[in-house]
């Protein structure tokens, strides 16, 4: 079942295409990771995935809804899709349980009771279930990636998005949080990763997508992919 139907895409910066005329299928359950030379346009396709971009041509269907027409209620559409960023984007001021806990109850409407059992397991999950009371600052930036991951997962997404997720990372954390992210790839997550790590998408991905200049011009699996390059 495709989950992501990216058809036909383009999106300019001034003259400068950014996205040229992509085409693109994510299916329920795929680990996709994008590689490609720094401003190859990774980062604007994957932030298309959740309209956190405009785009001046094509569709982007997301579990049948077409998230760029103007009917679509947008927010209804980020609800399940769970996005972690470079910079990990937790809210300072409220305690790790906290941050996890904030969406459930106000988005899913899930009771303080269930949210907090939800969360507790995710803290199990990625390794941090000690530091629930903490505030995000104690943390390394390793926990702090982990505890936006966890964020994400816990409104319960049919997919998630990671744009460079270690790239800002001490290189002894970067290990910490690709574990995390193989466990979810394993559990069957459908997932798209923008990364440099190449280990991780040799290992990892189920198809690894090449782009330059705005275009896929290069993908398959990681087998394919590496003897002939
Ligand atoms: P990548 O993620 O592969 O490094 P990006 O998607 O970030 O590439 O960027 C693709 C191209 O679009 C680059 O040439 C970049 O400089 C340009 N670009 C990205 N965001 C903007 C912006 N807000 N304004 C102008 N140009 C941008
Ligand atoms: P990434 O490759 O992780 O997207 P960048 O350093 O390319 O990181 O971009 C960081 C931010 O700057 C993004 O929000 C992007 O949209 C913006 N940006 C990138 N290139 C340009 C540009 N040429 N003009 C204006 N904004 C840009």
């Amino acid at each position: 079942k495709s989950l992501v139907h990216i058809e036909n895409v383009s999106k300019f910066y001034g003259d400068l295409k950014a996205l040229d005329n992509v085409s693109l299928d994510i299916h329920e359950g795929e680990t996709v990771v994008i590689i490609g030379p720094s401003g190859s346009g990774k980062s604007t396709l994957l932030r298309s995935i959740n309209k956190l971009e405009t785009i001046d041509a094509g569709k982007v269907i997301i579990d049948g809804v077409d998230i760029y027409d103007e009917a679509t209620d947008i927010n209804k559409v980020r609800e399940e899709v769970g996005m972690v960023f470079q910079s990990f984007n937790v809210f300072p001021h409220k305690t790790v349980m906290e941050n996890l806990n904030l969406a459930q109850t106000v988005v899913r409407k899930r009771t303080a009771e269930e949210a907090t059992g939800i969360s507790k397991k995710l803290l199990e999950k990625v390794g941090i279930f000690e530091k629930a009371d903490e505030y995000p600052g104690k943390l390394s930036g390793g926990q702090q990636q982990r505890v936006a991951i966890a964020r994400a997962l816990a409104m319960t997404p049919k997919i998630m998005l990671f744009d460079e997720p270690t790239s800002a990372l001490d290189p002894e954390m970067i290990g910490e949080v690709l574990d995390v992210m193989t466990k979810l790839a394993k559990e069957g997550m459908t997932m798209v990763v923008v990364t440099h790590e190449m280990g991780f998408a040799r290992e990892v991905a189920d198809r690894i997508i090449f782009m330059d200049h705005g275009a896929v011009v290069e993908q398959g699996t990681p087998d394919e992919f590496f003897d002939h390059t």
